[in-house]
């Protein structure tokens, strides 16, 4: 599986989330945004949007 990031557009490193599924939080370990994926396609492609911590 793989994830680009949707704030920074580097790959998002998905090791330690083996088990990864739709609404799953995963955080960008290059700009450290916070990802909800909001699909995974059949070729391993991991769609995800920017979680808005209200920070
Ligand atoms: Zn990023």
């Amino acid at each position: 599986m793989h994830l680009t990031c949707a704030e920074c557009k580097n790959q998002v490193d998905l090791s330690k989330n083996p088990e990864l599924k739709v609404e799953d939080i995963v955080e960008c370990q290059t700009c450290g945004m916070t990802l909800a994926v909001t699909a995974l396609a059949e070729d391993g492609t991991v769609s995800a949007e920017i979680v808005d911590e209200g920070k």
